[in-house]
């Protein structure tokens, strides 16, 4: 009976209390503040990089590393104060203090100099950066769930600005948290009922001005319908890993769009789509998706390019180029996109299987004005003629911009000066003007 209690009350990998024994002792410690005059005092702490140990090398070693930051945390604190294990990477500390905010500090940034030196992960040096954030009664919470939920809310905040550091808990936290939260919900909502159109954007030859291509971009739109540009949403779904959801539908868009437009004969030769990092890092995946998608809506990668950008090329090289080159042979074509902006990494351009580089759009605004960025153009487009890539300058918005890029012998352009992106039907009026 003892043993189930203890399975019940303690976590199984460190033996340390579980949440619903912290929780339990957390509430008869506000029970009794008012008699012992100390605030219980709460610091929740999480491991930013566990994740990373568990790609990098499986489950076990997580699990190992887990055991020895119990252990470091467990040899600093004073053994009247109750160290929890909740889950995977997060621990909880309970210490009744007479002043919680010297105390408190003073405990929070004693845990994470126990963490400070490397960790033996494999035989390799690992650093675990850690959150913490901290509350106390009464002032944060006058009961055990507030103040651990408070206590994670500002273990958050920190996580997201700075590294290995600790906070207290501040109301303006909550808001923030309450807001994100709701954005998140309604991205989620968006993405469950595909509130999502794809506006596409002409890209046309320097030399003829004829389009020859089109940039598919996603807006959102509401039922009430304001339209959301992505430079809103992408980054939000990105932090809460719902990405890979939203290129899923630009997939799914993009080709039903290229097998309607192929079907009607309306003469565009090739469609572009934007990945996220996250769906290119899972090639298996996304090359089943895609395959699915074209016997789905029965056709062809070709006249489909897929662009992507440098950052997310360099964090795995070896298998970024490997699902280039499978990309390739499904018939895709490939873009890198927002060149310049990136790592630059010039050297590893030759690596890459790509058919286009795009100039970002930041060196093309100054062109005319700025002899700087006109030879960095300039520099960019000799480099591809010898890599045998094809250059499309982004950000094109006036004949100046383009007559340079003539003289340059810039490919493609693309920018305001043709088009907005343009929703489907008005692409079609615009492509039949455009080509009469
Ligand atoms: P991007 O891929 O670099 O797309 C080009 C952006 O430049 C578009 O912004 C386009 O409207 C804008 N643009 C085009 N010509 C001009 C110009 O002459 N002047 C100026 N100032 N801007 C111009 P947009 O549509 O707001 O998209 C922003 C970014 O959002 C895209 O940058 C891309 O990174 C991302 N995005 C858009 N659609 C998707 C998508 O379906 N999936 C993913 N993962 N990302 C997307
Ligand atoms: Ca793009
Ligand atoms: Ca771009």
């Amino acid at each position: 009976e003892e043993q189930l209690t203890k399975l019940a009350t303690h976590h199984k990998l460190t033996q340390l209390p579980n949440r619903t024994l912290f929780q339990e002792l957390l509430q008869q410690s506000c029970l009794n503040a008012p008699r012992t005059n100390k605030h219980p005092t709460v610091i929740f702490i999480e491991l930013t990089n566990f994740k990373q140990i568990n790609e990098m090398y499986g489950h076990q070693y997580g699990e190992q590393l887990i055991i020895e930051v119990a252990s470091r945390l467990n040899d600093v604190i004073i053994e009247k104060d109750i160290l929890a294990h909740f889950n995977n990477d997060e621990f909880c500390l309970l210490a009744e203090l007479s002043n919680p905010k010297r105390g408190g500090a003073k405990i929070a940034q004693r845990l994470l100099n126990a963490l400070e030196q490397p960790f033996n992960v494999n035989n390799s040096p690992f650093k675990v950066d850690a959150s913490v954030g901290v509350t106390f009664y009464p002032d944060d919470a006058n009961n055990a769930d507030e103040l651990i939920r408070k206590a994670m809310i500002a273990m958050l905040d920190v996580k997201t600005a700075q590294k290995h550091h600790y906070r207290f808990y501040e109301q303006h936290m909550n808001d923030e948290v309450t807001l994100q939260l709701e954005r998140e919900q309604r991205l989620l909502n968006a993405i469950n009922n595909n509130y999502f159109e794809f506006y596409y954007q002409p890209i046309a030859d320097v030399q003829t001005q004829s389009i020859v291509a089109a940039e598919a971009l996603i807006r959102w739109q509401e039922p009430d319908g304001t339209l959301i540009p992505p430079d809103a949403f992408i980054p939000l779904a990105e932090q809460c890993g719902i990405i890979d959801q939203i290129d899923r539908i630009a997939i799914d868009s993009v080709l039903q769009q290229k097998a309607k437009w192929q079907k009607d004969g309306v003469a565009i030769e090739v469609l572009s789509l934007n990945l996220s990092a996250k769906m290119f890092s899972q090639p298996r995946e996304l090359l089943t998706l895609l395959q699915a998608k074209l016997s789905q809506y029965r056709t062809t990668a070709h006249g489909i390019n897929i662009e992507i950008t440098e950052g997310m090329l360099l964090s795995n090289l070896q298998e970024a180029i490997d699902t280039m080159h499978s990309l390739k042979a499904l018939g895709f074509s490939l873009s890198l996109d927002d060149f310049g902006t990136g790592y630059s990494s010039l050297s590893y351009l030759k690596l890459f299987p790509i058919d286009t580089l795009k100039i970002d759009r930041s060196f093309i605004n100054g062109i005319h004005e700025s002899q700087i960025d006109e030879s960095i153009v300039r520099a960019i487009i000799t480099l591809a003629k010898t890599l045998s890539l094809k250059v499309v300058a982004e950000g094109v918005e006036n004949n100046r911009h383009l007559e340079i890029l003539r003289q340059t012998h810039c490919d493609y352009f693309q920018g305001y000066y043709t088009s907005k992106p343009l929703p489907v039907s008005a692409f079609e009026a615009h492509l039949m003007v455009n080509s009469s």
